[in-house]
């Protein structure tokens, strides 16, 4: 119903990821945003990526991170800082993510990355009242599907003020460093944390990312972001909905029940 094409799940071999079309996939058109009236009454698992999902990206915490990755890249690879940002870049289109370049290409130790690239300020992130109003009101089971890892998501949701609604994440180290859109990514967790995918919603910024979750049945939800539109892969998916405002859309969705 809401999938055009499926992703490639090739992921042991260093396979770039597929072009795209330089297009954003709904520019300019109109979406209805808010599902029918009891069309999310049998969800029963509420699946959330974490950066620029469950805070907004005018925060540019993750900015942060991205600079650190530039840093990090340059330091390793022995690299000036503008040619870093290059590697960085190509490497976050072909394999989902720098550090899984790093890890193919270069052979990396992940440990070390992981902690260096997320030792960031964290105070641009604030208690988010709405968002853990609207968890709290939320039936059922709230895991965390991440890129990032544990520690580092533990102390965003605390920032937010929202830590204590997860007792879940499924982080880039339980998924053996293979990042989401990568179907054994997303096998992998199922397999962590049995769900019924038919009875499922999966949030997500990164609309290339949703793909696989959609062929496995869940509900996808597109909460748009700045930055992130124009990735390769992108238009191979249609989410279900799309909202620029999550714990909005989830109040509405809750109102309307
Ligand atoms: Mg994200």
């Amino acid at each position: 119903m809401s999938l055009i094409k499926s992703f490639p799940s090739q992921i042991l071999a260093p396979r770039p990821l597929p072009d795209s079309a330089e297009q954003r996939i709904y520019r300019g058109m109109q979406r209805t945003d808010l599902p029918p009236k009891g069309s999310l009454d049998h969800i029963e698992t509420w699946v959330f990526d974490l950066d620029n999902t469950l805070y907004s990206a005018t925060s540019r915490l993750f900015d942060q991170i991205s600079d650190r990755i530039g840093a990090y890249v340059a330091r390793h690879l022995d690299i000036p800082r503008d040619e870093a940002a290059r590697v960085q870049k190509k490497y976050f289109h072909n394999y989902g993510t720098t550090l899984r370049g790093l890890m193919l290409e270069h052979e990396m130790d992940p440990a070390e990355f992981l902690a260096y690239v997320h030792d960031i300020d964290f105070s641009p992130l604030q208690p988010h009242d709405r968002l853990n109003d609207a968890l709290h009101r939320l039936d059922g089971r709230k895991i965390i599907f991440t890129n990032a890892d544990t520690p580092y998501a533990k102390r965003v949701m605390a920032q937010l003020g929202i830590d204590h609604h997860f007792e879940e994440i499924y982080d880039i180290v339980a998924a053996n460093y293979v990042p989401k859109p990568y179907q054994p990514a997303y096998d992998l967790f199922l397999e962590r944390h049995p769900f019924a995918p038919d009875r499922a919603i999966f949030f997500e910024d990164i609309a290339r990312n949703l793909g696989p979750a959609s062929e496995m049945g869940m509900v996808t939800v597109w909460v748009q972001n700045a930055g992130t539109w124009d990735l390769p892969g992108n238009d191979t998916v249609t989410p279900d909905y799309e909202t620029s405002d999550l714990a909005e859309w989830l109040h509405a969705v809750l109102d309307n029940r």
